[in-house]
């Protein structure tokens, strides 16, 4: 028996999205994904392949072409993708961090506009521009400005973002930048941060290098700079100062992604150790009968059961309506550490041949760490869980 799965009370539709997804990932997304991950190429026929299931909509409501889908598909389809290809499955769901955006925030003319196409074609691919090279884990101190021409009733955005996904395959970015403010306007507050939507087209929208990255290798992660870059004012998606609000609302929907991400890299590390377990012998046995191996593949299932237990309870929180920010951080802290020490023994157990490309398990180990720092890091996820604790 290989890589047993903990099946936590999905309804049937539930686990038929999942088992069609786990079918493509195996099919279709894992075998791009070594030479994807050598050339450093996004497999863009995989992407059209999501969107043929619909999956480019999958946070997108049904009335507007989209899956509509709840936090628990949202999480198996995540889980199921990332056991393929985690640099995959990134881009799907930073897809979605724009098109939740659009949905949530927008008026009824942007979402008209913008998702039924994002969600039925894949295309434009959405990007989510809220880091900068001098903000991070504190997006508040954000540089990039968004000064108001009342002449034109336009913004002009100036200023600089860092690692934004889908960088150079995006067509459509939600901006996030410090409104320089209008005199009459007094509803400002998260220090006048305003969420904004530009196509990559929009002159003065400028694309810089790709990032070489330790995994992931098959994302690209780009800097994005503004310069005088003009934004109708229609095209804003939150009053000025909602949107680092905004912005929180929206990552903590996407750490349950993230974090059943980590769940599906530590899932594809376990299968693999398993298999390789039972074929690899030395001493005359295969490994798989050595206590030692044995426990570590017994304390690798745990930890994948255990993160994945605490995703679902975060979806559960989700559904019910219930402030689920701590159980979100939970299991995107848990889940991403599953994530390395998993993919760590996975290598471990392949002993020399882990340490090489001959097999997946160590790109499995690089891709594994970047869910301990994107869309919050560790750190930020334990701050968020101890407010939690004490009540704060
Ligand atoms: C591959 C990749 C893809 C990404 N994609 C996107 C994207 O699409 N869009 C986007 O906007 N961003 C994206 N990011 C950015 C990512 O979210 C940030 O890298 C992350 O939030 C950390 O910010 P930082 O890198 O500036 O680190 P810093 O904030 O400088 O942190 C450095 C270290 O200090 C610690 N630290 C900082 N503050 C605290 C604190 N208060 N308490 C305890 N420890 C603290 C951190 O935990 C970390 O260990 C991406 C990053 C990568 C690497």
């Amino acid at each position: 028996m290989t890589g047993a799965r903990v099946g936590s009370a999905l309804t049937d539709e539930q686990a038929a999205v999942r088992d069609l997804v786990r079918e493509f990932a195996a099919e279709e997304v894992r075998p791009t994904a070594v030479e994807a991950d050598e050339t450093e190429t996004f497999p863009e026929a995989v992407w059209d392949g999501l969107a043929e299931l619909g999956l480019t909509g999958l946070t997108v409501p049904e009335e507007y072409g989209g899956f509509g889908a709840d936090e628990t598909t949202y999480a198996v389809v995540n889980e199921a993708l990332a056991h393929g290809s985690l640099a995959v499955a990134t881009a799907l769901s930073v897809h979605c961090l724009a098109t939740s955006c659009i949905a949530e925030f927008g008026t009824d003319a942007q979402r008209e506009r913008w998702l039924p196409e994002m969600a039925e074609t894949g295309r434009p691919v959405g990007m989510f521009c809220l880091s900068e090279p001098q903000a991070g884990s504190n997006p508040a101190q954000m540089s990039t400005t968004a000064t108001y021409d009342p002449e034109t009733d336009e913004y002009a955005l100036n200023g600089e973002k860092q690692w934004i996904t889908n960088g150079q395959r995006g067509g459509v970015a939600v901006v996030f930048a410090k409104t320089v403010r209008e005199e009459s306007d007094t509803s400002a507050d998260d220090d006048a941060i305003t969420q904004f939507l530009v196509p990559a087209d929009a002159d003065g929208f400028e694309i810089g290098r790709k990032e070489e990255k330790l995994g992931l290798r098959a994302s690209d992660t780009t800097g994005i700079t503004f310069d005088d870059c003009r934004v109708p004012a229609e095209n804003r998606l939150t009053e000025p100062g909602k949107g680092l609000s905004a912005a929180f609302r929206t990552l903590t929907e996407g750490r349950i992604g993230i974090a059943a991400q980590a769940v599906g890299v530590a899932q594809a590390a376990l299968d693999e150790a398993t298999v390789y377990a039972e074929e690899r012998e030395q001493f005359d046995r295969a490994i798989a009968d050595i206590q030692t191996v044995r426990h570590k593949v017994a304390e690798m299932a745990t930890d994948v059961s255990a993160a994945r237990l605490l995703v679902r309870e975060a979806c559960r929180q989700a559904e019910a309506g219930e402030d689920y920010r701590v159980a979100a951080s939970k299991a995107k802290y848990r889940a991403s550490e599953a994530a390395m020490s998993v993919t760590n023994e996975a290598v471990q157990i392949h002993g020399g041949y882990g340490y090489t490309t001959e097999f997946d398990v160590e790109r499995l180990y690089r891709d594994a760490k970047i869910t301990e720092i994107y869309e919050g890091t560790t750190e930020i996820q334990k701050t968020i869980v101890a407010r939690g604790v004490f009540g704060e």
